[in-house]
């Protein structure tokens, strides 16, 4: 029973968590689409974040910047001229590569931290290469092409005619809304420092190689924190991030042995950078990026203040003093963390090796199941009294309702979708002429199959305490 891509992809698709977007046409490229399983899935990861990063933390407060943005933003962010991908063909086999990656994924192969790939010239990747006969992971060759410049930014115009209209991108991250409005959010909450800025929303990357389904793709969510502090606190908050968001990711069922913090070496940092840590997930392709979090320094602010011409400063009143404040930034993608999900609830349990018997469980913390119990009769002719159930529980929780098939059946199909409960509804709820009604249901319990009697009207505080988190 391995976990496999394969796998969670046909669960995706099959009971309606990812589709594959604009199927009907043949699709588009590396475009997913949520079905009603998954946007409540990621309605739910992007509700624990903002629970954790903004409803219980004392410091956070919550953005919705524009997805479109004044041109000059990414001038000042960088964005314009240095967020490009440095592409190389394989003249073999044909295939592209970033030469970054294709160096750094070499590097890490050998073991070796002593090289800074950020800080090389696109000459200084193709000499590297072609010294280190770095190999083609396509074929195996070593024979590339020289380097082509793409930029990642999706470009668009705003405007009603052509000569008229200006050319705007569209955001390849949420971080620079916060960035430049950094100053009306201190002024209209009077928050002192340290304080930060939460913010979840759409983000746009031509990216040259998509894939793995929905971990790399063009359009996708971010959930970031830009968190500003004073100079020289700035790695005690580093660490209570790197903390904080470990902690976010164990307490949603991620497991540690699935979890790796990667350090970045002095010589891998970028150069506004006093520290930054890999937070990666062991995929079922291998490890990848989850979570960026990184000491940012005054880099950002002291851009804007550069470029908008406008004071970026705070004025500390106990010091007495104008500063740009530092910045540790906390970027997580809610796509890629959903995944991560996916993947870490995906199980297969033996119930009965003689009868090879075994059921597909998505062991998700209850908080973040789509679904946070079924109601199920346990005959059509109890459909009225579970409606009634159903009725009432669905006020306050997301609710599946299912009557078709024997039980058992009705409960491994909740059992692959992750619903934490199953409420079977039977004939002593009800009662008949000789035995009296007893209002109580069965609750069975996803993980360990157990089942306990219970009254109806307790079962919403029986829930509430399932999925707290
Ligand atoms: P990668 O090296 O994987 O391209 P990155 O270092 O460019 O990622 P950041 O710019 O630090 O990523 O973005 C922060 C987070 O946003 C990432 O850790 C990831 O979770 C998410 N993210 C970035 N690009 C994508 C994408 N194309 N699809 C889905 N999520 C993404």
């Amino acid at each position: 029973t391995e976990k496999t891509m394969e796998k969670i992809v046909a669960l995706c698709k099959g009971r309606g968590f990812v589709y594959p977007g604009s199927e009907i046409y043949g699709g588009l490229a590396n475009s997913w689409d949520y079905g009603p399983l998954g946007v409540e899935l990621k309605n739910n990861v992007k509700r624990a974040w903002w629970k954790k990063f903004v409803q219980e933390n004392p410091y956070n407060v919550g953005l919705d910047a524009a997805i479109l943005m004044n041109p000059q933003v990414w001038v000042a962010s960088g964005h314009v001229s240095t967020f490009n991908d440095p592409l190389i063909d394989c003249k073999a086999c044909k295939m592209r590569h970033r030469a970054d990656k294709l160096i750094e994924d070499w590097l890490q192969e050998q073991g070796r931290t002593d090289v800074n790939v950020e800080a090389m010239t696109q000459e200084e990747m193709v000499a590297f290469i072609r010294e280190n006969s770095i190999p083609c992971p396509g074929c195996g060759k070593s024979d590339f092409t020289d380097i082509r410049k793409f930029n990642l930014m999706f470009k668009t115009h705003q405007g009603v005619t052509e000569d008229t209209s200006t050319e705007v991108y569209l955001r390849p991250e949420t971080a620079q809304g916060i960035f430049v409005n950094f100053q009306n959010i201190q002024r209209t909450t009077r928050k002192k420092l340290p304080f930060g800025v939460c913010q979840v929303g759409k983000s746009f990357r031509n990216e040259i190689t998509p894939g793995n389904f929905i971990f790399r793709i063009r359009e996708f969510e971010q959930m970031e924190l830009e968190f500003f502090c004073q100079p020289g606190t700035d790695l005690e908050w580093f660490a209570y991030w790197r903390k904080y968001c470990h902690d976010w990711l164990t307490s949603l069922n991620i497991k540690d042995e699935n979890l790796r913090l990667r350090d970045h070496e002095p010589e891998e940092l970028a150069f506004y950078s006093k520290a930054t840590t890999d937070f990666e997930f062991m995929f079922p392709f291998g490890w990848g990026e989850l979570w960026g979090v990184a000491d940012r320094t005054d880099y950002d602010l002291k851009q804007h203040q550069e470029h908008s011409g406008k004071d970026m400063t705070y004025f500390d009143q106990e010091k007495n003093e104008h500063y740009i404040p530092y910045v540790i930034e906390p970027s997580l993608g809610a796509d890629r963390v959903t995944l991560a999900f996916l993947v870490e609830a995906y199980d297969e349990e033996v119930v009965d090796a003689e009868k090879n018997d075994v059921r597909t469980v998505m062991r998700f913390h209850p908080a973040l199941a789509p679904f946070k119990c079924a109601v199920l009769p346990l005959s059509k002719k109890l459909g009225p009294a579970a409606q009634e159930v159903y009725a009432e529980l669905s006020k306050y929780f997301m609710v599946d309702y299912d009557e078709a098939g024997s039980i058992g059946k009705r409960y491994r199909r909740q059992d692959e979708i992750g619903t934490p409960l199953c409420i079977t509804v039977d004939f002593q709820t009800v009662g008949d002429d000789k035995t009296p009604a007893d209002h109580c249901v069965t609750v069975r319990d996803r993980d360990t199959m157990e089942q306990v009697r219970l009254p109806i009207d307790q079962l919403k505080a029986y829930i509430e305490e399932k999925i707290a988190f």
